[in-house]
């Protein structure tokens, strides 16, 4: 899915009058409130978030590591979202959160090669 796709479709929902949107194929959703919960939630939720690692520092990351930990970081907080809810996400959140999560690692990106410039 394009990224222009998930826009639209996030406008289809701002137009829509919701405040949130389902993650999944969620059964117990308000449109207002988000995900109600599910029944088998207390087993799921005792599950927790992993964390992505990086292999090695920041500082030793070439452009294809940065490609790597990226799609890493995003499964795992797509693995994470999954585990919390008790459902799969949607195709439009999965792709939504890789865009955020792109933008936001190439923005840490950005600030640790701008300090790492100041420290040479
Ligand atoms: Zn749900």
């Amino acid at each position: 899915m394009s990224p222009e796709a998930v826009k639209e479709e996030l406008r289809r929902h701002h137009d829509l009058g919701h405040r949130v949107i389902p993650m999944g194929n969620c059964d117990n959703f308000d449109y207002q409130k988000g995900c109600q919960g599910h029944s088998d939630d207390t087993e799921i939720k005792n599950l927790g978030i992993p964390e992505a690692k990086p292999e090695k520092p920041f500082s030793q990351f070439n452009s294809a590591d940065w490609d790597n930990y990226i799609e890493a970081a995003t499964k795992t907080a797509i693995r994470g979202a999954e585990q919390a809810l008790g459902h799969e996400v949607d195709t439009v959140i999965k792709t939504f959160m890789g865009m955020c999560i792109r933008a936001s690692i190439l923005s840490i990106r950005d600030q640790i090669v701008r300090e790492m410039a100041k420290n040479n």
